[in-house]
């Protein structure tokens, strides 16, 4: 079974986790069996209302979270805290995205104490990782983590994996062809182990 921790809206395929970043996705990522409604990075409190409307329908909630090369951190703070009492209190799984805010992001998990979590397209350091593992998260490695310094050792923890494409051919092809590198550098059927991590949550 290969499933994609991370996808968009593209074809309809029950092998892809899909999120969104935005509630305007909403009506179109319906039709997905795994979905997850979010609002990054410039979501507004108004969005609020929706995503706890999908929370309590079955819906996770993402993508959230920080993103430095947007501005008005205060505010996507202030949004990111809100989005993720809402997956707490539906025990839903809250999808991180994080861009150069991974300290931030990993204080502001514990303060809401928030322990299911995927931090997805994971590039951040292996300290981090051990830390988003503890708290009871995932990390999430899409082909752009083999860019990462901390590659080498992140690939020696429990992770998923995604591509954050489109779902669809050339999406599933990419997911391939990451599964197989990293089964053949790890020796472990990656792509059947992320599936029963996830699975568990989903
Ligand atoms: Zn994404």
């Amino acid at each position: 079974m290969l499933f994609d921790a991370h996808a968009h809206i593209g074809s309809i395929t029950d092998s892809a986790f899909i999120a969104t970043a935005s509630t305007a996705e909403m009506e179109s990522a319906s039709c997905y069996i795994y979905k997850a409604l979010g609002i990054i990075p410039e979501g507004t409190e108004r969005e609020l209302d929706k995503l706890e409307r999908a929370a309590k329908c079955g819906w996770h909630i993402g993508e959230i979270g920080l993103d430095k090369r947007f501005p008005d951190i205060p505010g996507q703070e202030a949004i990111f805290r809100a989005s993720l009492q809402i997956a707490k209190r539906y025990g839903r799984i809250a999808v991180i995205h994080t861009v150069r805010a991974y300290g931030r992001t990993l204080d502001i998990l514990k303060e809401e104490g928030v322990d299911k979590f995927i931090m997805h397209g994971f590039t951040g350091s292996y300290e981090t990782a051990l830390e988003a593992i503890r708290l009871g998260g995932m990390i999430s490695l899409s082909p752009r983590a083999e860019a990462a310094k901390s590659f080498d050792k992140l690939i020696a923890l429990p992770f998923l994996i995604e591509t954050d494409m489109k779902a669809g051919k050339e999406e599933m092809d990419v997911l391939s062809s990451w599964n197989e590198r990293l089964s053949k550098r790890t020796g472990i059927d990656i792509g059947e182990r992320s599936w029963k991590m996830l699975r568990e949550v989903l």
